[in-house]
């Protein structure tokens, strides 16, 4: 059996940009080692949700590794706790939650407090609190961010978020989005749980040395993305092979965790555009008998494409094609490149445009793409894909796939 390995570089693909000659990015960096894939590979164009969706990257990522996102995506909540290593139980709701500041009239100060870091005496003072036999875990992630998960018996994900996602304007109260007895129950304890949060974080003698040293005061928990628990297979049962997760955003780390894929720490993986991308090939090779499946995640490119910064993004994936070198020189692997959506720098945001896709075994059939990127891709072999057709392409071509009639 083949062992594949899955790079998903997040936002790579793009539009023309007028200060690179109309050319994307992609097309406009020097990529001597991703042109080599596409030559010696198959390659096509893929949208990973659907053709017109703009996906986000967990919606994305959860079509690419084969998990039906209409089925499986319930918020962006759990997979955010799962990647800071809390351990989530079956009805549990979970946010991503931002520590911001609110004045007494409950106004959005500032979305990140400051961008507070020492979130430890906050989570100590109100983690595991109970209110009406629901419990508020708590733990602290990157910067401001703490993961935050209810649990107790009839909660529903079907809330509002109380992040208004803007400065300026009163925070959101808890509000159901449907009917149901439960969203309304969810609500009033979420309430009553910020409420007293407010209360208790106000006199927290860290904030109080805070404002004394003129910083601003952590003391509203700004929740959204409310989402249950997903039930998903594991990438074991559903595939049958051991996995592993190569990644440093929280994010990819946690949809990995979710289907029980090993994720170990990577060292200099930031999930930033700073981001050693060395260190994950190396980790790959170093697990390299461990392992029959990698996932392979690098983040620069949609945070470059979300800043509109051009250059950079050029930059960074010069910085990914250079990291991937020693790729080559592994004979059985079969190796799939692509993205989980575009990122398109003069749009500052995800767009529903396809992205460019690779795949390179040495027993495989080849076709005429000469360049990795959006307009050579898609005009090889592979056609146009969706995401959900990637999983068994990459079954067969590991020679696993079962044999469909007689
Ligand atoms: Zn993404």
């Amino acid at each position: 059996m083949k062992k594949t390995i899955l790079i998903i570089c997040d936002g790579l693909g793009d539009r023309p940009v007028k200060e690179l000659g109309r050319k994307t990015p992609l097309e406009f960096a020097r990529t001597p080692n991703l042109d080599k894939l596409a030559q010696m590979g198959i390659s096509g164009a893929m949208n990973t949700v659907d053709i017109g969706v703009r996906p986000g990257s967990d919606t994305a990522h959860l079509a690419l590794l084969g998990y039906d996102p209409d089925v499986y995506y319930t918020g962006r909540g759990p997979f955010e706790c799962a990647g800071v290593g809390m351990e989530m139980l079956p009805g549990d709701i979970s946010f991503r939650a931002n520590m911001g500041t609110v004045d007494d009239e409950l106004n959005v100060i500032d979305r990140r407090a400051g961008r507070i870091d020492d979130t430890e005496e906050i989570i100590k003072a109100l983690n595991h609190t109970k209110i009406d036999g629901v419990e508020f875990i708590l733990k602290k992630a990157v910067g401001h961010r703490v993961g935050f998960i209810m649990r107790g018996k009839g909660l529903s994900s079907k809330i509002r978020d109380c992040d208004p996602h803007k400065e300026g304007v009163k925070v959101h109260l808890p509000e159901p989005l449907d009917e149901s007895t439960e969203a309304k129950f969810t609500c009033q304890v979420l309430e009553k749980f910020l409420k007293m949060s407010f209360d208790v974080l106000k006199k927290l003698p860290m904030n109080i040395e805070r404002e004394k040293q003129g910083k601003l005061p952590a003391n509203y928990f700004l929740v959204r993305g409310a989402g249950i628990t997903p039930q998903l297979k594991s990438f074991k049962d559903k595939y049958g092979l051991n996995a592993v997760c190569l990644a440093g955003g929280g994010l990819y780390k946690g949809i990995a965790k979710l289907i029980g894929m090993d994720t170990p720490e990577v060292i200099g993986a930031t999930g930033k555009p700073d981001s050693d991308l060395t260190t994950k090939i190396t980790k790959l090779i170093e697990l390299y008998d461990k392992y029959d499946f990698f996932f392979v995640h690098f983040k620069g490119a949609d945070t470059l494409g979300e800043d509109g910064d051009y250059e950079g993004k050029v930059k960074f994936i010069e910085k990914i094609d250079s990291a991937i070198e020693p790729l080559l020189k592994i004979e059985d692997a079969l190796i799939v490149i692509t993205a989980d959506h575009s990122t398109p720098c003069n749009l500052k945001a995800h767009s529903a445009d396809d992205v460019p896709v690779t795949m390179f075994a040495s027993d495989i059939r080849d076709d005429d793409v000469e360049h990795f990127n959006e307009k050579e891709c898609a005009k090889g072999r592979l056609g146009h894909i969706k995401g959900e057709n990637l999983m068994p392409i990459v079954i067969d071509l590991m020679g696993l796939a079962e044999l469909f009639g007689a």
